[in-house]
């Protein structure tokens, strides 16, 4: 077996044991007792991680971008015009799907490494009536997390639909549905969730279903989310067979969740970011994402001059750390670091302190200890 390395992509993160213990139990009936608590018990956990109160789970087998499409597809119809504001990479991914359903649209787009202001999204909302506005919460490929919370003010005199593709956010950075107004957080498991992929995941509003309800027909069969409700609301019914053990190990993600606290796993994500950022900057690397959007969840980080990116990346790998390029504008100019999901204060320093020794692999002149140290005076501990 390849000796494991310590996955600090920006999605997937790494599994903890607990998690890839009960993705090992034996398969289950997908409708009999041990699925039906289980899946009860995720959708329960999951409206409290997204502190929606009322709102409707749905826990489905897939990845992101089918919870991209699921969320647009029932949320807006023929007549309706959606608002995107893209960020980069996944916002231009919500644009595209937009055109594959022939869906009225517009972009409003930021430079990369930033968000759309709130001030560009009340202009846009002055020009033009909008049904649905989609967001990114954090653009996983420039690192920027977008001021929601901000933008749901905005948002609060117009009556659209405001959707929030939480993705590389959901369970690591807060996303208050209930008392922002968002209608539709959109998901996936792998990332600040911490299991492994396979799961589309979304929370709806009251006022998000009903507007799936008064649309004529949604264009899909598998996406239509009012075949999966009854579902949700019983498990013990059958539409589609579920990818039980993922649904179980995401169970288990939800209660590992629900221990922590998730006021104190937004702020060890903030901790954590910290002394990361502390680290790098102190072996040289300076950071792409503006300062005044960043995101806990992932850095993507420039490289010193003179440093290539992939003899560092596959020197960082040898040195038990996998990172991922930089995607689009972006690539061999920077890697990008996730240190989302489950990670330990212990996976931090030994990740900064690889960097270390790679760059000194490198022939690079580094003070020893010094990412290490500077690691060490953020966390303290
Ligand atoms: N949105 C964002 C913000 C993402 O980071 C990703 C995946 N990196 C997606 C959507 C698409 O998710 P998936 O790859 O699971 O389809």
């Amino acid at each position: 077996m390849a000796q494991e390395k310590l996955l600090l992509i920006p999605g997937p993160s790494p599994v903890v044991p607990r998690i890839l213990d009960v993705l090992a139990r034996p398969t289950v009936s997908h409708v009999g007792p041990d699925m039906v608590r289980d899946l009860k018990e995720a959708c329960e956990n999951l409206k409290k991680i997204v502190f929606c109160e009322n709102g409707e789970p749905f826990i489905i087998s897939g990845a992101g971008t089918l919870s991209m499409e699921m969320a647009l597809l029932n949320t807006a119809g023929p007549g309706d015009r959606v608002l995107v504001l893209s960020q980069g990479y996944f916002g231009d991914r919500m644009a595209q799907i937009c055109k594959a359903f022939g869906l009225e649209h517009d972009v409003i787009e930021s430079e990369w490494g930033r968000a759309v202001t709130p001030r560009e999204l009340d202009q846009g909302l002055k020009a033009r009536n909008y049904n649905v506005v989609v967001c990114t919460h954090v653009d996983t490929a420039t690192g920027a997390c977008a001021p929601v919370e901000e933008y749901s003010q905005v948002l609060e005199r117009t009556g659209a639909l405001f959707i929030v593709d939480g993705v590389c956010a959901t369970g690591g950075v807060p996303e208050r549905m209930d008392a922002w107004g968002i209608d539709v957080v959109l998901t996936a498991a792998q990332k600040c969730l911490g299991t492994p992929p396979g799961l589309a995941i979304l929370v709806l509003s009251e006022l998000a279903m009903e507007k799936r309800r008064i649309l004529p027909a949604v264009p899909a069969y598998y996406s239509d989310l009012l075949r999966w409700l009854p579902i949700m609301h019983d498990p013990s019914k059958y539409f589609s067979t579920p990818c039980v053990n993922e649904v179980r190990a995401f169970a288990e993600a939800t209660r590992i969740i629900m221990e922590e606290g998730l006021e104190e796993r937004f702020e060890r994500h903030e901790l954590y970011a910290e002394a990361i950022r502390a680290g790098l900057a102190a072996l040289g690397f300076t950071f792409f994402t503006n300062p005044s959007f960043p995101a806990s969840t992932l850095s993507v980080v420039r490289y010193p001059d003179g440093v290539d990116d992939k003899a560092f990346r596959a020197g960082l790998y040898d040195h038990g750390v996998v990172v991922a390029g930089g995607l689009g504008p972006t690539a061999g100019r920077v890697f990008r670091m996730g240190h989302m999901g489950n990670l330990t204060s212990a996976q931090v320093r030994f990740a900064i302190e690889a960097v270390e020794r790679t760059l000194a692999g490198l022939g690079r002149a580094v003070t020893p200890g010094a990412g290490r140290g500077a690691v060490d005076g953020v966390l303290k501990a």
